[in-house]
């Protein structure tokens, strides 16, 4: 089996190439542009792997694409390519429209083209799974049940607008013309390679140079963390195994607040003693609540019912086990992220 994957140096198509490599022994066509979260250092495992080819192809240009799929011919495409960062989104939403829709546009149109040539089991075998966010559902008050794939789309970010957007175009293009497409809607991942403009590697990396740890507002928010390994082996179950117009939901059981979480990284890195070096008395005083971002959805909350019952999926990582893994990585991998922070 080939499979084109797209965003595969960024944090989640990474997990996503090494455990297709390493794990299934799959080829893997990584397409990538290599944007500031894109880095081939989160490949260095299987940068060289037969099964791996890396090609620095921007899904906006649709000449390269189609060579690509001319020159690999692939079985299966699974799409992560993306602008991904909600503050970025919120002062340069031009990209994400760009990326995120303009970008999805093209993949469907390279892989309707190249699907109405297949024949026979190639035909029947082909399937395109566009990977997306719970945060095209909106905000969820405390107290509503979890989203499920029947939720209607309330997109409140330039981010989750284009997102959602993109999941409109694949959704038509399976509806219209009929390319067996998938789609899934993932909660917030962690783990190892995360970007560290995101939370979670943000409290991580500042907290280990005595820097303020800055919490949006109160950081009551709610989020539902997915370990980034466990999102991996959920999309090659949605490629191998679901069938095609579905959408499957994909979350991790382990809705927290914004500033547990921060706690939870403070308390570890403590029971360290780190901040000795640091000459501060607890991590915990680093944090620093700062003006609220724009727009800012309180709660997101994933039911992944239908991907456990139809796929038998479930995540293997509970929270606790997985931040301290993270944590660790981080401590174990400072040549990784200190050359990305200015
Ligand atoms: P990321 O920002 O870490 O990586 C995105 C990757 O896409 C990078 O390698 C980048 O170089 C590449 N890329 C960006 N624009 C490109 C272009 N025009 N052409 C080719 N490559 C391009 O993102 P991530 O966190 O790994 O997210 C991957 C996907 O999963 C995204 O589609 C995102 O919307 C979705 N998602 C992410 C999360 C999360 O918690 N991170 C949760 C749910 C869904």
């Amino acid at each position: 089996m080939k499979i084109l994957v797209t965003g595969g140096a960024g944090f989640i198509g990474s997990a996503l190439v090494r455990y297709l490599v390493d794990i299934e022994h799959i080829q893997v066509i990584n397409v990538d542009c290599l944007t500031y979260a894109g880095n081939l250092d989160n490949l260095s495992k299987i940068r060289n792997a037969e099964l791996h080819s890396f090609e620095k192809v921007d899904i906006c240009d649709l000449a390269a694409l189609e060579t690509i799929y001319n020159k690999y011919k692939p079985d299966k495409v699974i799409h992560l390519a993306a602008e991904s960062h909600v503050d970025r989104s919120i002062y340069d939403p031009y990209s994400f429209i760009n990326t995120n829709i303009i970008g999805t546009f093209n993949l469907l149109k390279c892989s309707q083209n190249y699907y109405d040539q297949l024949r026979g089991t190639s035909a029947e075998d082909f399937k395109f799974l566009h990977v997306s966010t719970d945060e095209v559902f909106g905000d969820l008050k405390q107290d509503a049940p979890a989203f499920t794939e029947e939720n209607r789309y309330k997109p409140n970010s330039p981010y989750s607008a284009s997102k959602a957007s993109s999941d409109h175009f694949v959704r038509a293009w399976n509806n219209t013309y009929g390319l067996p497409t998938l789609i899934t809607n993932c909660s917030n991942n962690y783990g190892p390679y995360h970007y560290p403009e995101k939370l979670i590697p943000l409290m991580i990396t500042n907290a280990l140079r005595g820097q303020e740890l800055p919490i949006y507002g109160d950081g009551k928010q709610i989020r539902d963390w997915l370990y980034v390994e466990d999102h991996a082996e959920a999309l090659f179950k949605v490629i191998t195994e679901g069938e095609p117009s579905s959408t499957f939901n994909i979350g991790g059981f382990n809705e927290k607040t914004n500033i547990e979480v921060v706690h939870q990284i403070c308390d570890y890195l403590d029971s360290k003693k780190l901040y000795k070096n640091l000459g501060i008395g607890s991590f915990r005083d680093q944090i620093k609540n700062i003006k609220d971002r724009p727009g800012h959805d309180v709660r997101y909350a994933i039911d992944s019912s239908k991907i456990k019952n139809e796929l038998g999926w479930v995540p293997k990582q509970i929270f606790e086990v997985g931040l301290i893994k993270t944590i660790e990585w981080y401590l174990d991998n400072k040549w990784w992220w200190e050359k990305l922070i200015k």
